[in-house]
């Protein structure tokens, strides 16, 4: 598959024994990020999307090209301190401590139908703590969008047992 082939493999980044997939050659490709944002939109479209809500870092850059082609808006989930306004936060676990990602408390209306992206989705920690987030508004995720899967680490298993839909565009082991 195109999109796949064009994700390199960094091997012991950020640290000695993780193969670090790298979605900057995806991205520098014309075709390659045409494709990503052009499948993701497809799928999309018709579902009555209010949001697309993007994790940070690479997930404001397909998000926003993907909530320009829906033509909806985007919220940025950001890392702790980062937002000027009020912001709501959620802690999580990592593997060595934690860390906190906040939302704006106005960037979500209840009841609205949010599209949760990420670059890619490994133990799903970091995905689950937006969601969290986005409940905590009142929005409702429709599904969660990712273009790597690494289901070897289990995140899309613990999103379906917090009863989300999750899709995405391939796979690594
Ligand atoms: P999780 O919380 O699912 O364990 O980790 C996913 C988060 O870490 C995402 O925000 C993602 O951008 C980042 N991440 C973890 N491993 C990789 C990787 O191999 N490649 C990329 N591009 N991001 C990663």
């Amino acid at each position: 598959m195109k999109i796949k082939s064009l994700i390199r493999t960094i091997p012991d980044y950020p640290k000695p024994g993780i193969q670090f997939r790298d979605i900057t050659t995806l991205l520098k490709d014309a075709e390659g990020l045409r494709l990503t944002i052009d499948q993701l939109a497809a799928r999309y479209r018709d579902q009555t999307i209010a949001k697309v809500v993007g994790i940070e870092s690479r997930g404001f850059i397909v998000g926003a090209a993907l909530a320009y082609q829906l033509g909806v808006g985007f919220v940025p989930v950001r890392k702790r301190g980062k937002l000027p306004g009020e912001v709501l936060g959620h802690d999580y676990a990592l593997e060595y401590g934690t860390d906190r990602v906040e939302i704006h408390t106005d960037a979500i209306a209840p009841g609205e139908r949010v599209l949760l992206v990420d670059d890619l989705i490994a133990t799903g920690g970091t995905a689950e703590a937006a969601v969290m987030l986005i409940r905590q508004l009142g929005g409702e995720v429709t599904e969660c969008a990712f273009i790597v899967d690494l289901p070897d680490l289990g995140g899309m298993k613990r999103l379906a047992a917090l009863g989300l839909k999750a899709y995405a565009l391939c796979e690594f082991e």
